[in-house]
């Protein structure tokens, strides 16, 4: 029988194609999501892509009641990757209860519940916003972590606290915190891919969606930083090799003798580049020409970041497949598709 592992927001961008690839790798993902920032037709088209039905259990995966329900429903449960969050950057500045109480209660039930039911292997969506504005490139893990520009970054740094503090106090979990740099791209396929609610806050929804016309223009924020064209630098890598990530993640985490463990493991490209190439590829490798401007900066944006690769490479045995002109193509063929 395969082994079962929770995918909490299993609905959602990153959480989709998750399930995806852990069915690919032999694994049958149960989902928990309560659909707050994804929809349920996903979890069919997922069944579609995987070829099986998947588990779903629809809640919010603060509540114990319900993590005993899924933990109790199934001896092959072996693990859990733990999407479940609000991630919305701006939002969390105007209402930081809702961050803190939702990212942070989840956590410490669901760690709760792994240790009463002996479930050890947990996966955490961690995020590069904890290095913050970092001061050498390549970012390593050892990389000393700024103080979070936002209370969403905060949780992240946080949850990583807690998980590590409880690991250490000597629960029998082993986790693996991922810090993911900047996902974009969606499914070959175009069945599944991100469905962002209302205006987008990241660079590349924004294009697929000025492109498609349900936007006037992407303005640029800034194109006088100190990097090479100007605009800042980020490491984006495409969803289904994050995707593979965690499985690799997960894969790991079975081959690990202790019973008490705990690692933060960077996952990106290794590659930095600059909003103006991102806006050139997009335009390239679709052959379009995007309407856009150059505006002011935003507030707390990093100049430049991107991954050192080393560590994911040398644990996961695990590294990015696809380059940035086939995450941005991906991306357009989900946003063409999203309109018809
Ligand atoms: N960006 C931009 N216009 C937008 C959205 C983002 O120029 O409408 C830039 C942003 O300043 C940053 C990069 O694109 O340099 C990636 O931004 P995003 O919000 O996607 O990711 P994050 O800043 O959280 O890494």
């Amino acid at each position: 029988m395969a082994e079962k592992i929770i995918v909490t927001g299993g609905a959602g961008y990153i959480g989709s194609h998750t399930c995806v690839e852990l069915v690919k790798a032999g694994y049958d993902p149960v989902i928990i999501d309560n659909f707050s920032n994804s929809e349920p037709y996903i979890v069919s088209r997922i069944e579609e892509l995987a070829g099986q039905k998947i588990s779903l259990y629809e809640g919010d995966c603060a509540d114990p009641a319900l993590l005993r329900e899924v933990l109790g429903s199934s001896d092959q449960i072996k693990g859990v990757i733990h999407f479940a969050a609000f991630k919305a950057v701006g939002e969390s500045s105007q209402l930081p209860l809702k961050y803190y109480r939702n990212n942070l209660l989840s956590t410490i039930e669901l760690l709760e519940a792994l240790a009463e039911n002996k479930v050890s292997n947990m996966v955490f969506s961690s995020s590069c916003t904890v290095y913050g504005q970092p001061d050498i490139l390549p970012v390593t893990e050892e990389t000393p972590q700024k103080p979070a520009e936002s209370p969403y970054g905060r949780t992240k740094q946080m949850c990583e606290d807690i998980i590590h503090d409880f690991i250490k106090s000597g629960a029998e979990i082993k986790a693996a915190a991922l810090r993911y740099f900047n996902p974009i791209g969606a499914h070959q396929s175009g069945l599944i891919g991100e469905l962002p609610r209302g205006i987008p806050n990241n660079l590349v929804p924004y294009i697929t969606q000025t492109a498609a016309g349900l936007r006037d223009k992407l303005t640029v924020f800034g194109n006088d930083y100190d990097t090479p064209d100007g605009t800042c630098i980020r490491d984006y890598i495409h969803v289904v090799d994050l995707a593979r990530a965690h499985v690799a993640a997960i894969n790991f985490l079975n081959g690990v003798g202790e019973t008490n463990f705990y690692e933060t493991i960077n996952v990106g490209t290794g590659n930095g580049n600059s909003v103006q190439e991102v806006i050139d590829t997009f335009e390239k490798v679709n052959d379009l020409n995007l309407s856009y401007e150059i505006g002011p900066r935003r507030p707390g944006d990093v100049i430049k970041t991107y991954a050192d690769v080393t560590k994911s490479r040398k644990l996961l045995n695990w590294q990015a497949e696809y380059d940035l002109a086939e995450a941005l193509r991906d991306s357009w063929n989900w946003q063409k598709k999203l309109k018809k």
